[in-house]
């Protein structure tokens, strides 16, 4: 494990350092930024992050791994690290584009047509065109492949009806991937076919969703006879499994590059500037014990994903091994909010940003982060991948897997 910039990843750094203090504000490291989780979907929010986008893109500065062709810079996937690092120092809207760049786009420029990639992906790319993710379903989620969003061929046409539940930012999405079951005859995996919808169809009813944080980041999302032509179609009938699949990994690596935006360094000011008994909390031995084991909980995963740099940075791909800086992340998170809470007193309890250290930051983590355990992986799924597929342990049964997808027993009625 090398931890240094080679020459050629430290010119590439001052490039983008440079382009950086000509176009956007460094953030004072002792002030935190108001870029809360419940508020992206506010439309200031949107507007000020799709400036922000069209302005990277055209210098160049957005998917820095993909192909120039398609709108990126042909870089290499450390430079893409080198460029978060570095853009995170400076002042700039939440990004909002995580779905569509980090995981859709991904799946069109590897399974999509050429006439998919040239309609797409330039309006992804420079943000104008929001998209989001249908997948989850009521009765599917850890167990994708369970889901019964119907598809049936129409002429040229397909017919999707069913419901998705917990789909980020369809209320401002442009389009939407879908996965939906084309054949109930078959076993659940193979009778599945995945789908660019519009988001703006007639028969789509979009139900956001309170959260506890005050926002509402997700939504449900009815279909009722929802037209979508074959012309919209990714993959083959039949091989949407394959196709989700790499929507997923590609979810799961953008996820397990850490979500959470409570620092250590954040906890630690809070724990200078905050008194226990008249004096600053940071003296008190309970205080800095607890400060010690988030140190190295944080250093810990810091160095494990410098494990994931190098392998990307020898052109190797991370395995499922990265699952481990989610698994441990974002629990990690949870725990520093709830900390940092405690700390204040009953100032922790008021989630008003005039009223709460650091504009209520933690608050609003404390309430945000559970969701960070369930999305794109719950806990116990990510111990069962690295169970089975790093620790090599005997797999889960799987009673389903030969059978008809419509033969698969639902609950009682059908036992
Ligand atoms: C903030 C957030 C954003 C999201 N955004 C999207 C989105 O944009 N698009 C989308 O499609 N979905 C989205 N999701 C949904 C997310 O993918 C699901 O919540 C997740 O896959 C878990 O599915 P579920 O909620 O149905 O829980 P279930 O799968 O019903 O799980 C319930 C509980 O059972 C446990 N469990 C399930 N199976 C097993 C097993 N085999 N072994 C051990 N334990 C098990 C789970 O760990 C969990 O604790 C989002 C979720 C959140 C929280």
């Amino acid at each position: 494990m090398d931890f240094n910039d080679t020459p050629e990843e430290a010119a590439f750094r001052a490039e983008a350092r440079a382009w950086l203090e000509a176009n956007a504000e460094l953030a004072d490291p002792h002030e935190t930024t108001r870029n809360l989780l419940s508020e992206r979907e506010d439309p200031a929010t949107i507007a000020e992050a799709q400036a922000w986008q069209k302005k990277k893109a055209a210098a160049g500065w957005t998917c820095i791994t993909w192909p120039k062709q398609h709108g990126g810079r042909g870089g290499t996937p450390i430079q893409q690290v080198i460029w978060n690092q570095e853009e995170a120092k400076f002042k700039t809207p939440p990004n909002i584009f995580a779905i569509g760049l980090g995981m859709l786009g991904p799946t069109i420029l590897t399974h999509g047509t050429e006439d998919q990639i040239a309609r797409y992906i330039p309006k992804m790319v420079e943000g104008s065109e929001i998209w989001c993710q249908l997948f989850s379903e009521p009765g599917a989620g850890s167990d994708l492949a369970a889901l019964r969003m119907s598809a049936t061929r129409d002429g040229d046409d397909w017919s999707l009806n069913g419901q998705k539940i917990w789909t980020t930012g369809a209320q401002f999405s442009r389009w939407g991937m879908i996965v939906t079951r084309t054949d109930p005859n078959v076993s659940k995996h193979a009778g599945l076919t995945y789908f660019i919808v519009d988001m703006k169809s007639p028969g789509i009813e979009i139900r956001p969703i309170r959260q506890i944080n005050g926002g509402s980041g997700f939504n449900e999302v009815f279909f009722n006879d929802v037209r979508v032509p074959d012309g919209n179609r990714v993959g083959a009938v039949g091989d949407g499994w394959k196709v989700a699949i790499t929507t997923l990994m590609h979810e799961r690596a953008s996820i397990g590059s850490g979500s959470g935006r409570g620092t250590f360094k954040d906890l630690l000011r809070l724990a200078r500037e905050t008194q226990i008994g008249g004096r600053p909390a940071l003296e008190d031995s309970t205080v800095r014990q607890k400060l010690a084991d988030f140190y190295i909980a944080q250093r810990g995963l810091q160095y494990t994903s410098y494990r994931t740099l190098t392998a990307l940075s020898r052109g190797q791909t991370p395995g499922p091994e990265a699952s481990i800086g989610k698994l441990v992340g974002a629990p990690l998170n949870q725990q520093m909010a709830s900390f940092a809470c405690d700390l204040q007193g009953a100032t922790g309890a008021l989630s008003d940003p005039a009223a709460a250290p650091q504009e209520a930051a933690w608050q609003d983590q404390f309430v945000s982060a559970p969701g960070l355990r369930l999305a794109g992986g719950t806990d116990e799924i990510l111990r069962n991948i690295i169970a089975e597929r790093v620790l090599r342990l005997p797999p889960e049964p799987r009673l389903d897997k030969d059978v008809a997808f419509r033969d698969v027993p639902t609950g009682p009625a059908n036992a």
